[in-house]
């Protein structure tokens, strides 16, 4: 053996006795153990020199061709998509296929052939380099991870064009696919039934391959960086799409734990899985509404799929953060039109921007604050900035000719301050009509119920607005004193605080004689272990983390309203227990 072939061998030995254990974004829940399989890229169909093509119109021809064969393509997959359940994430490739059609890709392509002689894969590649540039400097993530879509038809029209090329290697069975970067149809063509999970060196949660990869129920972890790359094919890996977490060559208890938990989390996921399209019913017959909490529109997926029927809470920080300046009214109606377009029939349930407290905006240039969870935040901030709440209530009242949305406002105290929001609102009302811009009249408007104040005068409150949605996370906070994020205090965070159990009950009850909707979004509203108690207690609607919906309503449906309702009445009478 040569020198270099020992130190090589040796260097192999060394490493495959080496435990990895990596930490990234978990995408896709789900327990994974396989071996690695590397998706690489197949390059080498990429003409290295572009050279003068043969002739032009021939090279127009082979360039439609090949555009015809994508066409084709692609229908074939959103079919196969749609057969394997994700009736949504097949829509991907509706968006790829309109692309397509584009003329900004097709029409510049042609352009190139024409006016500059290239041939098909270089017009292609030009094109999409550009079009991937413009794309990776927006600032919006969900923007910017179109880039990916446009790399993704880009290897697609090339691929056509040198058919003749070597195809993607054969997967061996149960391997775990690694890669750089997925684009989506690679990981729609993934054979289902041989791959146990995903894991990437980019990405993020809202890429589609993330949100393909959830849709056909493959564990995937993204974001694992460089330190993926010396995993060797055919090499032991478990895969943690809840953690994030990844490990390379386990040691053997490692390896023992993994499956024992994979054959218990599938055992479960099977189970789940059964009640998604039943309705979350009580044994005596009590229908619940069972609602997501979003903070993104791309996580309206997520929901549908958990089998949500509506949103309880989008929260709409998100069009804020890490930006130099407010989001403008177009962007915003897009974002909102987007989730109330999916989720219709269903009710989506906008707030209004919840900044201040742990969130912060340097743009805003808002003064600091010695304690920020009771200064300038929520409805407070932004009745102070009437200018950001006037454009978010616009875009909201044009984005409700698409669809149910409601807007809530968050951390109300007064009285007075919805009066001034709704003020504002017909404001907003009456600029669109002059404009004559088309919106949604009669929008309901609603409050989180969050701080003390606005549970104890819940009944003056119910006058003023259309639905309440109890904000556990905060009403906590407030009523015991404890700051939400200082773990020191973390332990007398405690959501079954009689005094907390009292505040909620109150507000489902007077909910309930001013014939008012009351749902409740806080996190309480997604632990199996409040869902009996809150029953008893007469709540109607729970909203939540899509992850927690199966879990909830398989709660709801081995529960009985009538006992939960005798239990709860112990709960919140003068003994109530802090359990
Ligand atoms: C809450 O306070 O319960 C809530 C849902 O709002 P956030 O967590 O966004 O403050
Ligand atoms: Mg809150």
């Amino acid at each position: 053996m040569s020198t270099l072939l020992a130190i090589k061998s040796s260097v192999r030995d060394l490493k495959e006795a080496m435990v990895l254990k990596l930490q990234g974004l978990g995408v896709s829940p789900g327990l994974a153990v396989g071996r690695v399989f590397w998706q690489r890229k197949n390059t080498a169909r990429v003409p290295e020199t572009p050279g003068k093509p043969a002739g032009v119109e021939e090279e127009l021809a082979r360039f439609r061709q090949a555009l015809e064969r994508s066409r084709r393509d692609l229908l074939a997959l959103k079919e196969k998509v749609q057969k394997e359940g994700g009736e949504s994430e097949a829509e991907i490739f509706d968006a790829h296929l309109l692309m397509l059609d584009d003329p900004a890709l097709v029409g510049s392509i042609e352009e190139k052939i024409k006016g500059e002689g290239l041939n098909a894969e270089t017009a292609v590649i030009q094109v999409a380099d550009s079009l991937k540039a413009t794309f990776a400097a927006i600032e919006d993530e969900y923007l910017r991870q179109r880039a990916q879509d446009i790399q993704d038809l880009e290897e697609r029209l090339l691929g056509c064009l040198s058919p003749a090329l070597p195809q993607s290697e054969d997967l061996p069975p149960e391997s775990i696919v690694l890669a750089v970067d997925l684009t989506p149809s690679e990981t729609a063509n993934l054979p289902k039934e041989r791959v146990l999970g995903l894991a990437t060196v980019a990405g993020g949660k809202t890429s589609h391959t993330a949100i393909l990869a959830r849709g056909l129920g493959i564990p995937a972890v993204v974001a694992l960086g460089n330190d993926l790359l010396p995993a060797q094919p055919g090499e032991t890996i478990i895969l943690d799409g809840n953690s994030g977490t990844l490990w390379l060559n386990p040691d053997p208890s490692t390896l023992a734990w993994a499956k024992s938990e994979q054959e218990r989390l599938l055992k479960e996921r099977q189970e789940l899985d059964r009640l998604r399209h039943l309705p979350a019913t009580t044994r005596d017959g009590q229908t619940v509404r069972l609602m997501a909490n979003i903070g993104h529109p791309e996580e309206v997926e997520l929901a549908l799929l958990a089998g949500a029927e509506g949103i309880g809470l989008f929260r709409t920080e998100f069009l804020f953060l890490e930006r130099h300046d407010p989001p403008g009214e177009e962007e915003q109606l897009q974002a909102y039109r987007r989730v109330a377009e999916k989720m219709a029939p269903h009710p989506v349930i906008i707030r209004t921007l919840d900044i201040g407290g742990d969130k912060a905006i340097p743009y805003l240039a808002l003064p600091e604050e010695a304690n920020p969870f009771l200064g300038l935040r929520g409805l407070r901030l932004t009745l102070a900035r009437p200018d950001l709440l006037k454009v978010q209530f616009r875009a909201l009242l044009q984005a409700a000719r698409f669809g149910d949305v409601r807007i809530m406002l968050p951390m109300v105290t007064d009285p007075r301050e919805i009066q001034q929001a709704r003020a504002s609102l017909e404001e907003a009302k009456a600029e669109l009509r002059r404009e004559g811009r088309p919106f949604n009249d009669y929008v309901p408007l609603g409050i989180m119920v969050e701080v003390p104040a606005a549970a104890l005068m819940a009944d003056l409150l119910a006058r003023q607005v259309d639905f309440f949605s109890l904000g556990t996370n905060d009403l906590i906070q407030y009523t015991l004193a404890i700051d939400r994020t200082n773990s020191s205090v973390g332990d007398l965070y405690n959501p079954f605080h009689p005094a907390v159990i009292r505040l909620v009950a109150n507000v489902i009850q007077v909910g309930e004689e001013a014939d008012l909707e009351v749902g409740m979004c806080g996190e309480m509203a997604g632990d199996p272990a409040a869902t009996e108690l809150l029953l008893g207690l007469g709540l109607k609607e729970f909203s939540m983390a899509p992850s927690s919906i199966p879990r909830v309503k398989r709660t709801i449906r081995q529960a009985s309203r009538e006992e939960a309702r005798t239990k709860a009445s112990f709960k919140k009478g003068p003994f109530g227990s802090t359990r």
